[in-house]
């Protein structure tokens, strides 16, 4: 029997979160530097990041179900100026990542929310379509609202990177690929 055998395994959101990505956001402690870093948190999110990490640590299933149903979660920008400044070192954007997924499995997607990845379907349609690398960062702008402030066209690829936009880029996950796709359309 283990030292630790006592403890019931818990099947919360934040349990799961640690569990499966490692993030311990029982850590923090509510400084605020991560929602005063945000870029959108004033402007677009219901909940600003630390108090999604406060909801998340309550263990309550309303809490729960209010962060899965939330718009935040869909207008981060995986920017990871919150990581940066979180004095406990808590990886955000992997938790909210985590959190649209389970909000997508779930079917618990805000309705706002379904227009920004029909937004996001509609920039990979048009990639697709014709063909060229800058399209990518030109229909983000255009598409989708959150994106208008963020004029480093970078950081489009780096959020396909780190999965921001993984529900739909699972196609062209990486360079070679987008270059296969642009290939293809250009021989058309
Ligand atoms: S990663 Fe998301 S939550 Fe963190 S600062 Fe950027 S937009 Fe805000
Ligand atoms: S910066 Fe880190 S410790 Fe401070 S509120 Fe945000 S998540 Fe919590």
């Amino acid at each position: 029997m283990s030292a630790h055998s006592h403890q019931v395994e818990k099947n919360n959101l934040i349990s799961l979160i640690k569990k499966d990505t490692g993030v311990n956001i029982h850590k923090c402690y509510q400084c605020g530097k991560c929602s005063a870093g945000c870029p959108v948190a004033l402007d677009e999110m219901e909940y600003p990041p630390s108090m999604i990490m406060r909801l998340l640590q309550t263990e309550d299933a309303e809490n729960e179900e209010a962060v899965k149903k939330s718009y935040a979660i869909w207008v981060c920008l995986t920017c990871e100026m919150c990581y940066t400044r979180c004095p406990m070192e808590i990886d955000i954007p992997t938790v909210m990542d985590y959190v649209r997924q389970v909000s997508i499995k779930e079917g618990k997607t805000n309705p706002k929310a379904k227009s920004i990845i029909s937004s996001h379907q509609a920039f990979l349609d048009s990639i697709k379509r014709t063909g060229r690398l800058h399209e990518l960062g030109f229909v983000m702008g255009y598409k989708l609202k959150t994106f208008e402030m963020m004029k480093d066209a970078t950081l489009a690829p780096t959020m396909m990177k780190k999965g921001k936009l993984h529900i739909f880029a699972e196609k062209i996950k990486d360079k070679a690929h987008i270059n296969n796709i642009f290939k293809k359309t250009e021989k058309k």
